[in-house]
């Protein structure tokens, strides 16, 4: 490796380039750009292909008589007025009439009002841009430009391929895509390969340094592409290889208690269990079973659409460790689900011997401590918790299996945290982590990569289908009046809200909300609320009331978002739906359609961008939760998703899911064989020391490398 001095290129911060101002700077660092490294990690987003300047008249002769040409041009020309044209709420129009000296044109911007106060007459802008012609006027709307300053140089590249880079208001992409020209050819030579020429040659790919050179002065797209392919390659082996060498760290070095199982076992169980079990759910135990019937630690990730039925699948799990003398503890993501599991495994363990217990931040601190030691005494079989179950002073005595529910709403991180009392600690317990919102394949791959995945498909017979419909505000009275119905007939309902409290924006809060119902639409039911700030003894009261039938409809938060069951409620109305993701919809409408009675999910939204109207439209579309989780990664691109913030891995910068699947098949197969020839990476240590800079924190490997 070299050491810093011969780095000196790529380590000069941006503020000794020449031409850096204050502004440049610190927008720049807005988009993450310290060093002249970062400036090269900094990739095009796009390529335009540069025609060179030409006049108003000769545009004119590119566009004939279409009405708009996809061809991009470069015209330069003087101001002649600004017009505001019109606003409204965050959408915007600008109007601006420019000329040259064969002719005017108009150019619009949306939605940009910053260009407005940056623009006056008589400036000269070189603006570049595709042509449409609008009632026999030129126009060009949304065109990139730039002031032409006869003082400082041109920001234009040469050849024919202008690279196009992600800017913000106060630096434009002429001028990044200056400052990298201008320091490309020396900082190239500086970057070291962690990859050796063998393997780039069987890769076919191109050097590192080669594959920037291609991105950011490509002779053609095919040479952006390949430079491009070479990068995000790096990105996905590198995350590959930090989840493979945490598996293989775990199945090596780690061991978890060995269980039984047999039928005799299996039949005990499933006695305990009111209906029968879907082949589907059969399969799952049977897979889990293998897995803890080896003292290799089970790592697995149990999804289920909503309603599926996952948590007898669970009960089912911590009974193979119960029955043979261990512990299990259950872990959900929010009080109110960690208390409705106890009730349900206390319901169907009721008069057995096994012993549970309910473990929240709510309990008292004498409570609390008495679990506790009753929990280490090895006096309690199973525990349902909270996060709270994660605390440093909650230690078992013998845990053999660790279940974790919606996963996506801890961090990754957070697994196998569940310890026992013995200084062993290369023992941990099985785990299984169970997620209703499907991970896509693509991303099960990635983030949640060292799992190993079962699938409850279809749902246990019996349930209706769910009819959902987006209906305008406007239109709201009509939906209340069907619940209204629903009501009368027996029936019970939600009604969930985006805030607890009402704010200047006009959202409705749910307790606002309750109140304006109990008067108006829904005169005569009984409404209750709950929501994620009240005491938990009080919520759980609330729910209590509308399990048993008291309540009539309850209005919410997202705290019903996961879990919730009662199976009488068959109809829910979301309020403001445009403000939830797609996951949080679809988790949401799960609370529906229990039983046997049909589900209804009415949406009031009037969506205002395209991204809102789409989740909307999928979500009436379909209510199949992988066709869901593919779309939802497809409008919001894979950082957003499953926790994928929350489990600090750092999203991909230029891989692209799920367009490159196929390149992550690759980066994973290379992966794996990687790290079966060098579990720790000790002889790339470049290669090691990038991914460890990488993703060592946030997957945990500083006691594994
Ligand atoms: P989720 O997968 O969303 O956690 P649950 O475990 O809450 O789903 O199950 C949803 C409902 O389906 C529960 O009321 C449960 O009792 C019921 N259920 C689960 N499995 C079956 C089955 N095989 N047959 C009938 N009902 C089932
Ligand atoms: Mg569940």
């Amino acid at each position: 490796m070299q050491n810093i001095g011969e780095k000196k290129h790529l380590l000069t911060a941006i503020s000794e380039l020449p031409q850096m101002t204050q502004d440049r700077m610190s927008a720049l660092h807005e988009l993450g750009i310290y060093r002249v490294s970062n400036l090269l990690k900094h990739l095009p987003t796009r390529y335009e292909t540069h025609h060179g300047g030409m006049t108003i008249e000769a545009a004119k002769t590119i566009l004939g008589d279409r009405d708009s040409s996809p061809e991009l041009v470069t015209i330069e020309t003087t101001i002649i007025k600004v017009s505001p044209g019109w606003r409204r709420g965050r959408k915007s129009k600008l109007e601006v009439a420019v000329e040259d000296e064969t002719g005017r044109m108009h150019i619009n911007w949306f939605n940009q009002p910053w260009v407005a106060r940056a623009l006056h007459p008589d400036m000269r802008i070189r603006i570049h841009g595709s042509l449409t012609m609008h009632k026999g006027v030129l126009q060009m709307n949304n065109p990139r430009w730039e002031e032409i300053d006869d003082e400082e140089p041109t920001a234009t590249i040469e050849g024919d391929l202008r690279p196009v880079y992600r800017a913000n208001e106060h630096i434009s992409s002429s001028v990044i895509a200056k400052l990298i020209s201008d320091v490309l050819d020396d900082a190239l030579p500086e970057i070291d390969d962690h990859l050796t020429d063998e393997m780039l040659r069987e890769l076919e790919m191109p050097k590192l340094a080669d594959a920037y050179a291609m991105c950011h002065k490509p002779e053609e797209e095919a040479h952006a592409k390949e430079g491009r392919r070479r990068i995000a390659y790096d990105e996905l082996l590198l995350l590959q290889l930090g989840v493979m060498m945490k598996r293989h760290h775990r199945r090596d070095t780690m061991h978890a208690p060995k269980l039984e199982w047999n039928n005799e076992i299996k039949k005990r169980i499933e006695a305990r269990i009111p209906y029968t079990l879907t082949n589907s759910q059969q399969q799952v135990i049977e897979e889990i079973a293998n897995d803890i019937m080896t003292s290799i630690p089970m790592n697995r990730l149990l999804q289920g659409d909503v309603g599926s039925g996952k948590t007898v699948v669970a009960l089912h799990a911590m009974l193979m460790a119960v029955t043979c003398g261990a512990q299990a503890a259950m872990m959900a993501p929010t009080e109110l689900l960690a208390e409705q599991h106890f009730q349900t495994i206390s319901n169907l363990l009721k008069g057995s011997k096994v012993k549970t217990a309910l473990l929240t931040s709510s309990l008292s601190g004498k409570d609390r401590k008495k679990l506790i030691s009753k929990i280490s005494e090895g006096d309690i079989d199973i525990v349902v918790g909270t996060h709270a179950l994660l605390t440093d002073d909650v230690v078992f005595s013998n845990i053999a299996i660790a279940i974790t529910d919606e996963q996506h709403r801890f961090g990754v991180q957070q697994r196998a945290l569940l310890r026992n009392k013995s200084d062993d600690k290369h023992s941990i317990p099985h785990t299984l982590v169970m997620t209703a919102t499907p991970i896509p394949r693509t991303l099960s791959l990635t983030i949640f990569g060292d799992l190993d995945v079962s699938t409850i498909n279809g749902m246990p017979p019996g349930r209706s289908p769910i009819t959902t419909r987006l209906v305008q505000p406007a239109q709201s009275n009509k939906v209340y009046q069907f619940m209204l119905e629903l009501i009368h007939k027996g029936q019970q309902g939600y009604v969930v809200v985006p805030l607890v409290e009402e704010t200047e924006s006009g959202l409705k809060s749910a307790i606002a909300h309750a109140e304006s119902l109990r008067t108006g639409f829904l005169q005569g039911a009984t409404v209750g609320v709950v929501h994620g700030r009240m005491k938990s003894e009080e919520r759980e009261k609330t729910m209590q009331e509308f399990r048993e039938g008291q309540l009539d409809v309850l209005v919410a938060t997202t705290v019903i978002e996961v879990g919730v069951d009662i199976s009488n409620a068959t109809m829910m109305i979301i309020e403001h739906a445009d403000r939830f993701g797609l996951a949080q919809l679809h988790q949401l409408r799960g609370r529906v359609g229990r039983g046997t009675l049909p589900g209804v999910c009415a949406l009031i939204a009037s969506p205002t961008t395209e991204d809102a109207l789409l989740r909307l439209e999928t979500i009436v579309e379909t209510t199949d939760g992988f066709r869901i989780a593919e779309r939802d990664l497809e409008i919001r691109g894979p950082g957003e998703l499953f926790g994928a913030k929350q489990s600090g891995i750092a999203p991909f910068k230029v891989a692209r899911l799920p367009r490159d699947f196929k390149l992550l098949r690759l980066a994973r197969r290379n992966a794996v064989k990687w790290i079966k020839q060098d579990p720790t990476l000790q002889h790339s240590p470049l290669l090691k020391s990038r991914l460890m800079h990488a993703h060592g924190e946030a997957l945990g490997l500083g006691d594994v490398a």
